[in-house]
């Protein structure tokens, strides 16, 4: 349509918004190739605060340029609602293959660390299955079965250590941020999903007697009891990721 001509139907005033983004991103990087940048050389951005707008806005940038998109859903806000619309943002539009780089963009909490958006960005790439960071720690919601917080503990210090270690682990044990480790409450309904993580550990739920059994590689391996089945169970992962992931540095 001829830019000048009047529309039958005029737009509203979000429609302005999003072609007035998109035009002048595409138009933004039409003149930094004329000034001289290779086309390679130029990623789009076109940031918005509204997970519909971005999503809309995004997908129209997309049908209409192939120049790389830079997604982030600015002034995202704090906590758990900033994490929340960047990852329903973020994750759509990635489902549909749409973005080259991420940033999550939050409002630290009075005294937060500013590397919050990078552990959100690496788990939201990591959830859906296109990046992985660190070791996944799949932990069950806990129910009527469970009636200590043993499991949730557990499931935390695993998740602590692993993250805590990766700095040397990524190097000394490639791969090992693709493992999967289960921590479930109970022993009825735990023990399926600890078969499918490559280690996992069902913790005795209400009225279960007091065993752990833990699964390596979905077969039953050993059955924890006792007072010190935190730190046998962290001293097991620490050997299975040594056995399985240490000797690829060493041939590498
Ligand atoms: S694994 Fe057991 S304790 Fe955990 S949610 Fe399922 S039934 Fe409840």
């Amino acid at each position: 349509m001829d830019e000048n001509a009047q529309r039958a139907q005029p737009w509203d005033a979000k429609q302005v918004m999003y072609e007035a983004l998109i035009t002048s991103a595409i138009g933004s990087a039409k003149l930094a190739e004329e000034l001289g940048m290779r086309h390679e050389q130029v990623l789009l951005s076109c940031k918005v605060s509204g997970v519909q707008d971005l999503v809309a806005v995004y997908r129209e940038l997309a049908k209409r340029c192939d120049y790389p998109l830079h997604l982030g859903l600015t002034e995202a806000g704090m906590g758990t609602k900033g994490t929340v619309a960047s990852s329903v943002a973020l994750g759509i539009l990635l489902q549909e293959g749409i973005g080259d780089t991420i940033r999550v963009s939050l409002t630290p909490q009075p005294g937060e660390s500013r590397t919050q958006e990078v552990v959100i960005a690496s788990e939201i790439l990591q959830a859906l299955g296109l990046r992985s960071f660190v070791p996944s720690v799949t932990a069950c919601p806990g129910c009527g079965r469970t009636t200590s917080t043993t499991f949730q503990e557990l499931a935390k210090q695993i998740d602590d250590f692993l993250r805590a270690q990766m700095p040397v682990w990524r190097a000394k044990y490639p791969g090992v941020e693709t493992m999967k480790v289960a921590v479930m409450g109970c022993i009825v309904n735990g023990p399926g999903e600890s078969k499918h993580a490559d280690i996992g550990i069902s913790l005795p739920g209400t009225g279960e007697a007091p065993a752990a059994p833990v699964f390596i590689d979905g077969q039953k391996a050993m059955t924890l009891r006792g007072e010190n089945i935190a730190r046998e169970f962290h001293q097991i992962v620490e050997n299975y990721i040594e056995k399985r992931f240490g000797h690829v540095a060493e041939t590498a």
